[in-house]
Order: C-alpha cells, then sequence, then structure tokens
C-alpha cells in the first residue's frame, strides 16, 4: 500500500535540463515543488579525475541502467520487437541532472523554417513529400519562442558567435564569446570557404571566460581538458542541470529533491491529475505524491511510457493514422568521413562543443526544387580531444589487425580529422513508439517499443550530405578520404546521435498534438509534460538549445497555470 504525502504545487517527474528549469523557475516564484529523480544524487565535486575513458566513456558510467529499465525495438511493425541490452545508438541520461551532466554542450536555435515547415514547404514547392510523411507546424513560431531560447542561453553561458547568415533573428548576442578557433579547425574553415560555405564557431553551452548567470551561478572557464562528452565536467566549466537551475531551486528553500525516486504511474482523476506514484528505489517502498500540476521532464521514451502507462491520451495507431500519443518519433541521420592528412596535427585539447560547421545545406537554406527530399544538416568537425581506446581511424585498405594496422593506426592518430553531418529526420506514419507486449521493466510495467527505420527521404538526403563532406573534406587538403556508407536500415547497435525526438508532439490542434504551445496535455489541464518528444519533427542540428527553451515555456505556462486554471491557448 504507498503511502501519501502531503501535497505540494508542483511535482516534477525527473530532474534533468527540463525538470531542472521548470522547478527553479517554479521555487523562485514562490511555489512548493518537489523534484522526484530515478537516479542518484550527484554534484560537480563527483567529477573530480574522471578521465577514465574506459569507465565513462566505453562503459556509460553515468548512464541509465538497462538491466532495470530499457526500451524493445524493430524496424517495422510486423517484426517481433527485442530489448536493448547495451546502450549504443543512443545513450539514456540517468541520475541527478540527467543526460545534461554528461552532454557535449552544442547548444542551438531552430530556423524559422522549422516551425512552419509544412506551410513553408508547401509554399515552395508544392506536395513535395508523400501524404505518408506527417509533417506539421509546430503551432509557435520562431518569434514566439526566441525569449525562451535568449533566457535558455543566458541562464547555461552559451559562447557562440552569431555570424552565420542563416540565423534566425536574435534579440541580444550570446553572453559569452566564442571558444577558441584552433588552427586545426582553421583547416576545416579554409575547406569550407573553398567550398563556397559559410563556416563559424558552433555556440557552446561551455564557458569560454568566468561567467555569472542572471541567477546568480558561477561557471569557471574551460581547460579543454578534452573529456567532455559522455564524462561530468571536473572544472565546472560545461554547463549542465547540476551547477545552474538545480542549486538556484534549492536555495529558494521551496524545493524538495528525492532522487532515487523511480515514478511508475501518472495519477488521473476526471480530466486531472492528481498527483504521482513513485517506488524508492533503494527501500522498494510505494509513495503517493499529490500536487496541483505534475511535469513529465523524465525524457522522449518515458515521458511517452508514463502517459501510455496511466492511460492518459489516445495512443497511435499507424494503420488508422488515429491517435497522438507516440506519433511522430524521429531521428537523425549521421552521414560523415574521415580526412587522412600528411602533417601531423595537435588533436589532443580539446572540448565537447569545440566545434566548427556550417548550415549552408541546412534548412530550408538551399533550393531543394529538384532534390527527392526536404531539410538537410548540419555540416561539422568537431575537435573533442582524442580518446586512445575509441580513436583508431586508418585509411581504406590498411589490414585489421598486425604489425601494418598498428602502424597505420600510430600515423593516423594525430594525422585524421573527421566531419560529419546532423540530418534533418521527418515523421514518417510507420515510426513510432508504443508499449511492448512482453517485456517488462524492474517494476512489472511494460517496456517502451520503438518502431523505426529510415526512410526514403532520409536516404536520400544521407546522398546528398555526403557528396557535400566528401567535398569539404577534399578542399582541406586531404590525400585520401574515407566515406561513411548509407545503410538501408537503421541500426540500434553503433553509436549515432543522442537526438530522440518525438511521441508527445505540441501543435495547435488536440486531433493533431498531444499538447498545446505551453506543453500543457490537451486531455488534462494541470499535467504538462516538456523534452524533445514535443517536437513534431527533428532539425538538423543538436536539440537542447530549443529543449531549453521550450522549458522555458512550460514554466512560464505553469506559473500562468498556478494563477489562472483552464486550458492556456
Ligand atoms: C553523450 C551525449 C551527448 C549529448 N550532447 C549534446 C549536445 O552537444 N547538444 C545537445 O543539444 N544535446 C546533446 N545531448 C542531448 C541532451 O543531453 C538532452 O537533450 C538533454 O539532456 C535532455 O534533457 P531532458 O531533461 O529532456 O532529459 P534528461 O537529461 O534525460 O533528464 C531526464 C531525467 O529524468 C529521469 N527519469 C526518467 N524516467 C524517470 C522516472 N520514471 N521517474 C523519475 N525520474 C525519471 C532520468 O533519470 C533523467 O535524469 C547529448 C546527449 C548525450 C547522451
Ligand atoms: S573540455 Fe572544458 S567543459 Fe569539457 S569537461 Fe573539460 S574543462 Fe569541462
Amino acid at each position: 500500500m504507498a503511502a501519501e504525502l502531503k501535497k505540494v504545487n508542483v511535482v516534477t517527474v525527473g530532474v534533468g535540463f527540463t525538470g531542472g528549469i521548470v522547478a527553479s523557475e517554479c521555487a523562485k516564484a514562490g511555489l512548493s515543488v518537489v523534484g522526484l529523480e530515478r537516479g542518484g544524487y550527484r554534484t560537480v565535486e563527483d567529477f573530480m579525475e574522471i578521465h577514465d575513458e574506459w569507465r565513462y566513456a566505453v562503459n556509460y558510467g553515468l548512464m541509465q541502467d538497462l538491466s532495470k529499465e530499457t526500451i524493445t525495438f524493430r524496424n517495422d511493425r510486423n517484426m517481433k520487437a527485442l530489448p536493448m541490452r547495451k546502450l549504443g545508438s543512443f545513450l539514456l541520461g540517468d541520475g541527478l541532472g540527467g543526460a545534461g551532466v554528461h552532454w557535449n554542450g552544442l547548444n542551438f536555435r531552430f530556423f524559422p523554417y522549422d516551425f512552419k515547415i509544412k506551410t513553408m514547404t508547401k509554399e515552395r514547392y508544392g506536395s513535395k513529400l508523400s501524404g505518408d510523411y506527417l509533417i506539421q507546424d509546430w503551432g509557435l513560431s520562431y518569434e514566439q519562442l526566441e525569449p525562451y531560447y535568449t533566457k535558455f542561453e543566458n541562464i547555461i553561458g552559451v559562447s557562440g558567435e552569431s555570424v552565420s547568415p542563416f540565423d534566425g533573428k536574435r534579440s541580444s548576442p550570446y553572453p559569452l564569446p566564442p571558444l577558441v578557433k584552433t588552427s586545426v579547425m582553421e583547416i576545416f574553415e579554409n575547406g569550407a570557404k573553398k567550398s563556397g560555405c559559410h563556416p563559424y564557431v558552433l555556440p557552446a553551452g561551455i564557458a569560454s571566460q568566468a561567467y555569472t548567470n542572471p541567477d546568480g551561478a558561477e561557471l569557471n572557464p574551460c581547460e579543454y581538458c578534452g573529456y567532455c562528452e559522455r564524462f561530468g565536467c571536473e572544472y565546472n566549466a560545461k554547463a549542465s542541470p547540476i551547477n545552474t537551475v538545480i542549486p538556484v531551486a534549492q536555495k529558494t528553500g521551496n524545493f524538495e529533491l528525492r532522487c532515487n525516486a523511480n515514478v511508475v504511474e501518472v495519477l488521473k482523476k476526471g480530466n486531472m491529475v492528481t498527483g504521482v506514484r513513485y517506488i524508492n528505489t533503494l527501500t522498494l517502498e510505494e509513495f503517493i505524491q499529490p500536487a496541483d500540476v505534475v511535469v513529465l521532464g523524465s525524457y522522449v521514451m518515458n515521458n511517452a511510457k508514463l502517459l501510455m502507462v496511466s492511460g492518459i491520451g489516445e495512443m497511435y495507431d499507424p494503420m488508422t493514422g488515429k491517435g497522438t500519443l507516440g506519433k511522430n518519433y524521429c531521428y537523425q541521420i549521421t552521414p560523415g568521413a574521415t580526412g587522412f592528412f600528411d602533417d601531423q596535427m595537435n588533436l589532443f585539447a580539446g572540448a565537447g562543443a569545440l566545434a566548427i560547421g556550417v548550415d549552408d545545406f541546412n534548412g530550408d537554406n538551399f533550393d531543394h526544387s529538384g532534390l527527392n527530399f526536404i531539410h538537410g544538416g548540419l555540416i561539422s568537425m568537431l575537435q573533442s580531444g582524442k580518446r586512445p581506446i575509441e580513436t583508431n581511424a586508418v585509411p581504406a585498405g590498411t589490414p585489421s589487425w598486425g604489425a601494418a594496422f598498428k602502424k597505420a593506426s600510430i600515423n593516423s592518430f594525430t594525422r585524421s580529422l573527421g566531419v560529419g553531418a546532423q540530418g534533418a529526420s521527418m515523421p514518417h506514419r510507420e515510426n513510432y513508439l508504443s508499449l511492448d507486449d512482453t517485456y517488462k521493466d524492474a517494476y512489472g510495467l511494460p517496456l517502451l517499443r520503438m518502431t523505426y527505420n529510415f526512410t526514403e527521404q532520409d536516404r536520400a538526403m544521407f546522398d546528398f550530405l555526403t557528396g557535400k563532406i566528401d567535398m569539404i573534406v577534399k578542399n582541406m587538403g586531404a590525400k585520401s578520404v574515407g566515406l561513411k556508407s548509407n545503410s538501408k536500415d537503421y541500426n540500434i547497435v553503433p553509436y549515432q546521435t543522442t537526438h530522440n525526438t518525438g511521441g508527445t508532439i505540441m501543435g495547435s490542434d488536440p486531433e493533431e498534438s498531444v499538447v498545446n504551445t505551453y506543453l500543457q496535455h490537451w486531455d488534462a489541464e494541470n499535467l504538462f509534460v516538456v523534452g524533445a518528444g514535443n517536437f513534431p519533427h527533428n532539425g538538423g542540428c543538436n536539440p537542447t538549445g530549443t529543449v531549453g527553451a521550450l522549458a522555458y515555456r512550460c514554466a512560464d505556462g505553469v506559473l500562468k497555470y498556478s494563477k489562472k486554471s483552464g486550458s492556456l491557448v
């Protein structure tokens, strides 16, 4: 029998960037907030001497424990889905701060085009995509989201330069100057300019200088230690929820954090939610936390799963096209190339978001008239530091073992550069999330099932972007180039990107979306669901800038709702 706790104004499920932002804004405004995080407690001090590639980068030391909870996967709905037993294609966060602790820090805004993709595609190209592609406008314009983008960038202290001719209009510059442009990045810059592109140093949620954010949280300048992606930052330079929004929420005295608290159900009565049921993962005791408002910030997978297991909303059915919950699951395509050079380069220093790129083949920044796909992707080169175990690029034709392999591997270690793209992903009627009918998690709940495959649009974009990457790498002066091949089917095993989106999409029409443009659930006005699951399609760059902006918009919605209930739109 679950013990019922004292009611609070707001409960957040998950305390990563989304849960942390909503918690800090609500606590600052005087609301009582409880944050329930399934993973353990951690602070910046826990990352001292964390430079252990085997433990953190190869064996995913900070990430979700799949023996307790995972997802099942299949390429199409006629296949039997099987559980993902080891993290691979994407890396799910766990513990206080979520994946925001071990992210790279690349921090973008989507283009104005993304928010009106259906309307703008129709205006420019007519009916270019078949009806199987479920593209839709977001119900919110770039201009409406702009103040929230600015807010998130100021809170995490984004270092950047606004020189890309393709950027949406900004109300203010980035709070910090860009990270250093190294001589290695200049090689990309020259190659990109020679290819007729417009390179810029990419915006980073990593402080280039000492920074105090508007909430008073402090960040130190980056040391370019090279142990960033998949690691916590021991210098307190990479912005994460645990050095920005969470301590700010804690300082108010209105925020109670409970770690090792795994939420298993959102409780609903009539058309309102009343709180959540959770299990203390250390004692296995069960609790009910009543609240005036419930906010789901438990990432794409669990936001969708919790709604599904709680019976809130209509499940998407790919046969009929009816229902919205689980619809529009999207990912990204990741074409790339390795260029091999004659001269040695210093690649040991780096940072997760130390990068340079071009948006010339992203969004609708180029004419798609003769092409059989829409949108595109950011092409970039990351100087994140070389990891001795994982970095082993060798030119084509090198034997895969023995003395010749070792010689080529040692030679190429400081003479190879990777250039890659993040290609946008359009929703398809056959790509969706649902509940598995066989496999269960440690708490007896069905696992979330992912049905996903690359589409014709993905494959056409992959070939197009590969051609552009090849051109840039050759113009960088590479003596040989190894190109990544276009795979017919999506494979969940090799790492690609942790940019999962959709399943709990936003919009202006309850027939087409799960939440409205304040991320308020259409079927329960005191339930908010926030994260990349809200994206109706996935853009051609990293998602967290947009996730952070939506979380500030959601917090605004919760505060408005706490003063005057009812639908916010
Ligand atoms: C290796 C890596 C690199 C990345 N690099 C970048 C980058 O450079 N740029 C970028 O834009 N994005 C990047 N990302 C993605 C970025 O980390 C996410 O977009 C961001 O962290 C999402 O925040 P969130 O709050 O939605 O989810 P999360 O960070 O996943 O937080 C959700 C939290 O909810 C908790 N939770 C889940 N289920 C429950 C439950 N049932 N009960 C209680 N708690 C629960 C989880 O433990 C977690 O702490 C990267 C991700 C990874 C893994
Ligand atoms: S590279 Fe910079 S931001 Fe990243 S972990 Fe090292 S010091 Fe921190």
